[in-house]
């Protein structure tokens, strides 16, 4: 962004509004700095950004709808809206890898056997001469066994979402509080934040992320092609052991 709008890039200033309050602790890590610059100067999460508001007294619900910023990635598709679901990452990239796979523009994007609240979700996905075994996990509990199993060298998986929070990030630690009351009433909190999600998604007139043209831009004018040695640079991360927190 910052080359080709001629920029200085110590002169930007990025925010990112989270529903995670780990984002807070990820915008330190190493592989997140590069020549003395952090990706992401602060993060907020969902939950001050509510308090900002209020606070500064924004009358939230009467403020005119704006598009979105064009020059960056104003657009999305709705594939990017169900990441904050688990099992959304798995569809989202489902819908592209099953495209490209067989050469398709498939109407048929809906994978309910990645959707809803259970901890483990699997599924055998036939994709042209191939079988493709999926799981989505949330909560590190649940995940382990699957980790052992890679670590094995037994997992039958070829693919594998995991997500910190039970239901995903509409569950995040960042996000609004659900009163004490509306979780004991048994009222499916995560399942109507889920709904939300999977409704906008079905209003969305691209579904699928390599649809969007701002990042189909990208990557011609920038990255050059998924998996380039740039890409890699920019989009892929590695990680080490940590220390122990006391
Ligand atoms: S699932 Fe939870 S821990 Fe993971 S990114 Fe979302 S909010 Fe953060």
């Amino acid at each position: 962004y910052a080359k080709q709008h001629q920029l200085d890039p110590k002169n930007i200033y990025v925010v990112s509004i989270m529903p995670c309050v780990a984002k807070k602790g990820e915008k330190e890590r190493s592989q997140m700095i590069k020549d003395e610059m952090k990706d992401v100067d602060a993060v907020l999460t969902t939950r001050e950004l509510g308090k900002l508001i209020k606070m500064f007294g924004v009358n939230f619900v009467d403020l005119k709808d704006e598009e979105f910023d064009q020059d960056m990635f104003g657009e999305y598709t709705g594939a990017g809206v169900i990441f904050g679901a688990s099992g959304g990452v798995m569809e989202a990239a489902l819908r592209t890898v099953v495209d490209v796979l067989t050469n398709q523009d498939l109407d048929n994007i809906e994978y309910h056997s990645v959707r809803g609240q259970r901890g483990l979700k699997e599924a055998t996905l036939q994709v042209g001469d191939l079988k493709v075994n999926v799981a989505v996990a949330h909560s590190m509990t649940i995940a382990k066994p699957l980790l052992e199993e890679i670590k094995a060298g037994t997992s039958k998986y070829h693919f594998i979402e995991i997500m910190g929070c039970p239901g995903g990030c509409i569950n995040g630690g960042g996000q609004s509080y659900v009163n004490a009351l509306i979780r004991n009433s048994g009222f499916d909190f995560k399942g109507a934040r889920a709904k939300a999600l999977y409704d906008e998604d079905r209003a969305m007139p691209a579904r699928k992320s390599h649809k969007n043209t701002q990042i189909q831009k990208l990557y011609d004018e920038f990255l050059e092609h998924p998996n380039s040695h740039v890409a890699h640079e920019l989009l892929h991360t590695t990680y080490h052991k940590q220390k122990k927190f006391k």
